[in-house]
C-alpha cells in the first residue's frame, strides 16, 4: 500500500521551527514517497518557506491567534483537519510537549494509532518499521502495525535534522471552527524557569556530570562545596552544556545539604534517572558505576576526570579518563572559556 506521509510541526514563540522538529521533517523525508507537510501556529508562512526546499507536494497549515499557544483542544482540532485534509495514512511528529499531550488524542478521533518516544523508523518490506526502547531503554523493539493513520512521535536527537534552503511555498490554509468549547481554557501565560537557571538542556552538544566526590574532603582535609557550585555553575553559562549527576550527589541535594542550588532529581542520569541523548559527555567526580553508567547508553564520545585511576570509567566507559583534581581541570577549563 502506497503510504501518505504528513510530517507535523508546530511552530515555537518566535515562529521559527526547533531543531527537533527539523529532526522528525529529515525522518519523514527519509521515509516518505510522497511528503505532505502540515505546520500549526499563530503565522506559518515564514515557517513553511524555511522548510520550502524539502520537496513536499503540498503544504497545508492551520494558523491564527488560537493556534499560538499549546493548548490540548486546538491543537486536537488543527492537527485532525491537517490529517483529514490530507488524506494521512502516516504522521511523523516531533515529540514536544506539544504535541505529546495532544496527538494520541487525534489518533483516537481518527481510529488510529499514535506511538511515543519512537527513536527511529525505516521502510520495510510490508510498510514501515520504528523503533522505540523499553524497561527503561534495557530492551529495543522494533515494531509494525496495520492501523491507520500510525502517528509517530520522534524522540530528539535520534534522526539528523533536515538541512536545506529556503524556498517561498503557497499554503493551503485549512479552516477549523473556533467554537466556545474549543476556546474554554484560556492560556494565561507560562511558567519556567529563566533560562540561565535551566540546567537540563537536551539540544546541548555537551552533557556535564557532576558526581558525589564534589563534595567530599578533598586532599586538604576540607569539603569544598561552595567553590564546587562556583565552578560548575560558571562552566554551564559559558559552555551552555546541559547538566546530569550521579544519585549520590542528588540525594545529598535533597537530605538539605547545600550542595548545588540548581540540582535536583530531574539531573540524575542512570538505571533509576535519566538517559539523556547528547553528541559528548564529561564526567567529573562521579565514579561510574554501572548504574549510573548504563544511563550514558547514547552519549556518543565520553570523558571522565577522576582522581583514581581505578575507578568504573578506566574500565572501558570512557573513551578517554583524565586522572586529574576536577577543582583544578574545570578552573583552568573555565579561564580558557573566558578567554574566549
Ligand atoms: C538499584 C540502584 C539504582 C541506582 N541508580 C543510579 C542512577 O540512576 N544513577 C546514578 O548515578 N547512580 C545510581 N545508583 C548508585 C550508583 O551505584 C553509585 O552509588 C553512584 O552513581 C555513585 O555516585 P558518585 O560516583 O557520584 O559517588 P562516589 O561513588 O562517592 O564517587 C565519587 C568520586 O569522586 C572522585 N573524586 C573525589 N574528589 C575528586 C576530585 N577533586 N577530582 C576528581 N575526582 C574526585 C572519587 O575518586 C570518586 O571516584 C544506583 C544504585 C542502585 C543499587
Amino acid at each position: 500500500m502506497a503510504e501518505t506521509v504528513v510530517f507535523l510541526g508546530h511552530t515555537e514563540a518566535g515562529g521559527g521551527l526547533s531543531r527537533i522538529t527539523l529532526e522528525a521533517l529529515g525522518a519523514a523525508k527519509s521515509v516518505a514517497g510522497e511528503l505532505v507537510v502540515g505546520l500549526v501556529g499563530q503565522e506559518t508562512q515564514h515557517a513553511a518557506n524555511a522548510i520550502g526546499g524539502c520537496g513536499a507536494s503540498r503544504f497545508l497549515a492551520v494558523t491564527g491567534e488560537p493556534f499560538g499557544e499549546s493548548r490540548y483542544s486546538t491543537d486536537c482540532a488543527a492537527a485532525e483537519a491537517i490529517c483529514r485534509a490530507a488524506g494521512a495514512t502516516i504522521v511523523i511528529a516531533p515529540h514536544t510537549s506539544r504535541w505529546s499531550r495532544s496527538l494520541p488524542g487525534v489518533a483516537l478521533r481518527l481510529g488510529g494509532r499514535a506511538d511515543t518516544h519512537i527513536t527511529g523508523i525505516t521502510r520495510a518490506e510490508n510498510g514501515l518499521e520504528v523503533a522505540r526502547w523499553f524497561y527503561r531503554q534495557r530492551m529495543e523493539a522494533l515494531l509494525e502495525r496495520a492501523e491507520r493513520p500510525w502517528i509517530l512521535l520522534l524522540d530528539s536527537g535520534c534522526c539528523a535534522a533536515w538541512q536545506g534552503d529556503s524556498t517561498p511555498v503557497t499554503l493551503e490554509k485549512i479552516d477549523v471552527e473556533i467554537t466556545p468549547a474549543l476556546t474554554r481554557t484560556t492560556v494565561t501565560g507560562q511558567q519556567a524557569p529563566q533560562s540561565e537557571q535551566q540546567t537540563i538542556r537536551p539540544d546541548a552538544g555537551l552533557l556535564f556530570v557532576a558526581g558525589a566526590g564534589w563534595t567530599k574532603k578533598q586532599k586538604d582535609g576540607a569539603v569544598h562545596a561552595g567553590q564546587a557550585s562556583e565552578l560548575i555553575s560558571r562552566f554551564l553559562e559559558l559552555s551552555q552544556a546541559s547538566l546530569g549527576s550521579s544519585k549520590s550527589l542528588v540525594d545529598l541535594s535533597g537530605e538539605g545539604h547545600v550542595v548545588l542550588p540548581f540540582l535536583s532529581h530531574l539531573n540524575q542520569v542512570g538505571q533509576t534517572g535519566s538517559t539523556p541523548r547528547h553528541p559528548k559527555g564529561l564526567a567529573t567526580c562521579c565514579h561510574g558505576e554501572e548504574p549510573h553508567v548504563v544511563g550514558w547508553r547514547f552519549i556518543q564520545e565520553r570523558r571522565a576526570v577522576n582522581l583514581d585511576p581505578n575507578c568504573g570509567w578506566a574500565r572501558g566507559k570512557a573513551d578517554v579518563l583524565y586522572v586529574a583534581d576536577a577543582f583544578e581541570v574545570m578552573a583552568r577549563v573555565n579561564a580558557l572559556l573566558e578567554k574566549r
